[in-house]
């Protein structure tokens, strides 16, 4: 975060970074970093002290008080240098996110990507992993690696027990593939049920 006689407006800023860390932060870990360019309106003491009592949000907090001012240009890349994410080094945007810079982890090599030039949109989804929630089943149904084993017929191990979805062994896990086996599913189970 970088500052300039913002004290009317400060707190707002870092409330509403404690607003997103609490709700949608858990597990992570945050850098906290506030670059003021010589304040004279009493923002250095707000930040500082609004630090002290939330520091247990943060993995780290650097606070870059200049005691001259030196320029926004020269405040933002004192506040860059301080980052030290290993790939996201800034999501930029005011409550609506308009760009990211990522960092090539072999090469050093940082990209912008910005929001979209039409509608100013722009979204950052969170990978979370691929591990299937199927502990439920684990010792009934024939599995691989965590996925459930099924013939073409979307038939398990156990007869008149049917898998669909993400949940299977299969190559390409994608809405199109979970529907067309949610069908074939649907229909091997009413088959089996009248014949039963
Ligand atoms: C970030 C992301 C982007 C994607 N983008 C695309 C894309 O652009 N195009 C595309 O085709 N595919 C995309 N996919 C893949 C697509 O979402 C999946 O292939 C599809 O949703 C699989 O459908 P499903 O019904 O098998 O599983 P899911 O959609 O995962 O549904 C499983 C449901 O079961 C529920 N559940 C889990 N455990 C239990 C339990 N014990 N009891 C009751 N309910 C339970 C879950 O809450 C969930 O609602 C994307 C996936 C992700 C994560």
């Amino acid at each position: 975060m970088t500052c300039y006689q913002q004290s009317e407006v400060v707190l707002l800023a870092l409330e509403s970074v404690k607003y997103q860390i609490l709700h949608y932060g858990q597990g992570q870990k945050f850098q906290l970093i506030a670059a003021d360019d010589a304040s004279t309106d009493g923002s250095q003491e707000l930040i500082r002290a609004w630090a002290a009592e939330n520091q247990a949000l943060f993995a780290r907090i650097t606070l870059l008080f200049r005691e001259k001012n030196g320029g926004i240009c020269r405040n933002y890349v004192d506040a860059l240098r301080a980052v030290e994410g290993e790939r996201f080094v800034k999501v930029d945007g005011d409550d609506l996110l308009s760009s990211m810079t990522v960092k090539n982890v072999k090469t050093g090599e940082l990209t912008v990507v910005e929001a979209d030039e039409e509608d100013g949109l722009f979204g950052l989804f969170g990978f979370i992993g691929y591990n299937p929630n199927s502990k439920l089943f684990e010792g009934m149904l024939e599995m691989e690696n965590g996925y459930i084993r099924t013939d073409d017929n979307m038939h398990t191990n156990i007869p008149g027990v049917f898998a669909a979805g993400d949940i299977r062994v299969k190559s390409l896990r994608q809405v199109v593939t979970a529907a067309a086996d949610g069908a074939i599913a649907a229909m091997q189970a009413e088959h089996y049920i009248s014949n039963h």
